[in-house]
């Protein structure tokens, strides 16, 4: 392509998605395609020679657009939402004209230190103390994993040892035991706390299972509470799980991969007692903080801790040895790192924290008036406290009555709703996080609720 032609094409690229974001909500929420539809409808080889462009851009928008649920459109409500806003889209294209690759400081001074900038602004914003060290990875699920090996490691366990065991509640996301796994804790190791009534992992029954796998021989070394779980968005008792793990020298990680952003409001920090005495913990700007995929922030209280779990040098990556010259590979296990601070970086500055902070405060008052609306409804119950911006809730019917009701959403295309099982019984999720999401958005869908859950089951 010359530069004249990615100019022609690149302007008319701009034109599409500027089109797109303003019209997101014209899309069916979730693709209308069957498995295998996509696979069948492009060619089965790639090509020999070069397609022209125009010929690519208009398969993009006959055979990629439709087949994509679209994770921007404001009535996507079924998993934690992400949003592409104008400002991080810009900032996507323009690291990827740069293209760096931060494995060591001198490969990308510009991408290691913007990434040590933004993440100390983060910290700062969430009200976290000086001295966490942070580090952009791509998932909570890869930054818990990160944890889980840094423990073991810290822990000084040895293969003559008892196995080790780990600690989350009931209600924590898969990839924690997932984490455990591919770090070779044994899964049935992995102890899966119960909570209260409230959906939080019980202190005390903590506090007995460590206790039961020191009895037999086993080697308690990880704990890990949840600040907004998937599920119903629960605040586990972080200061109490912390006075547990100090007694018996187990490393605490605390998953706020959804409920973190909300730290940035002091209106929100009670959530997030204790969590400044944790030895790690994981947030995600691409779920609350209206960042696009991927950008997971991993803060480790100690930065010496990853590096022993992770620092290996072969001769051909050895660099200068200035303290100052960061090289991210060695805390961590990737290599390769693409420049996803500049995405935060543009929204931290185009939007400020204040503005950030509010958007996300109108969303969770969103979420209570939706609820009290769905509460003083006789057909209909809340199923946990609405902390965040997640509400669980059912129809008093049956469990067949909820799926129906759910599948009956979905269908319509103008919203998408997820299922979940709580107590035993049919539940249906909905979450608010996409940064065009507004009132009259959600007065709709609880109208489409209230019409299609008055059906009865065909
Ligand atoms: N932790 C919590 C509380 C989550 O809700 C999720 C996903 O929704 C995850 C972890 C996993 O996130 P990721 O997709 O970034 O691995």
């Amino acid at each position: 392509m010359t530069p004249d032609e990615f100019r022609t094409y690149g302007y008319a690229a701009i034109d599409w998605v500027a089109h797109y974001l303003e019209n997101t909500r014209d899309y069916p929420v979730l693709a209308d395609t069957e498995p295998g539809s996509l696979i069948a409808a492009l060619p089965a080889q790639g090509p020999e020679l070069p397609e022209s462009f125009d010929q690519i851009l208009e398969d993009f928008e006959r055979e990629i657009v439709p087949r994509n649920t679209q994770w921007n459109h404001p009535r996507f409500l079924g998993y934690f939402a992400n949003s592409s806003t104008p400002e991080s889209i810009i900032a996507e294209m323009l690291a990827a004209a740069l293209n760096p690759n931060a494995m060591l400081w001198k490969s990308s001074p510009a991408a290691t230190e913007l990434e040590q900038v933004t993440l100390g602004w983060l910290r700062q914003w969430m009200g976290l103390e000086d001295g966490w060290f942070g580090q952009i990875l791509d998932t909570a699920s890869t930054s818990t994993f990160h944890a889980i090996v840094a423990a073991r490691v810290r822990k000084g366990h040895k293969s003559s040892d008892g196995a080790l065991t780990l600690y989350a509640s009931k209600h924590a996301h898969s990839s924690i035991e997932k984490g455990a796994m591919a770090a070779g804790v044994a899964r049935e190791n992995v102890r899966l706390i119960d909570v209260d009534d409230e959906f939080r992992m019980r202190a005390d029954l903590l506090e007995e299972a460590i206790a039961a796998d020191l009895t037999a021989g086993l080697v308690p070394f990880c704990v890990i509470p949840t600040i907004g779980t998937t599920s119903v968005a629960a605040i586990d008792p972080v200061p109490a799980v912390i006075e547990i793990a100090r007694r018996h020298g187990l490393w605490v990680h605390v998953d706020c991969a959804y409920g973190g952003s909300t730290a940035i409001d002091p209106r929100y920090r009670w959530a997030f007692d204790g969590l400044d005495q944790a030895d790690s913990l994981v947030v995600n700007p691409h779920k609350w903080l209206f960042v696009p995929m991927d950008l997971s922030v991993f803060y480790c209280r100690n930065a010496e801790w990853l590096r022993d779990a992770f620092s290996l040098v072969p001769e051909y990556l050895r660099t200068q040895d200035n303290p100052l010259a960061l090289n991210l590979h060695e805390y961590g296990l990737p290599l390769g790192r693409r420049f996803r601070s500049l995405k935060l970086w543009f929204t931290m500055r185009a939007y400020g924290r204040v503005r950030l902070a509010g958007l996300i405060h109108e969303q969770i008052e969103d979420a209570k008036r939706l609820a009290s609306l769905i509460v003083a409804h006789p057909d209909y119950e809340v199923c946990a406290p609405v902390h965040f911006s997640l509400i669980v809730f059912r129809h008093k019917r049956s469990d067949a009555h909820n799926k129906a009701l759910l599948e009956r959403l979905n269908a319509t295309g103008k919203v998408l709703l997820s299922p979940n099982v709580l107590n035993g019984k049919q539940v249906i999720r909905l979450a608010i996080g996409n940064i065009q999401t507004n009132w009259a958005d959600l007065a709709e869908v609880w109208g489409m609720i209230e019409k299609l859950g008055s059906l009865e089951l065909e």
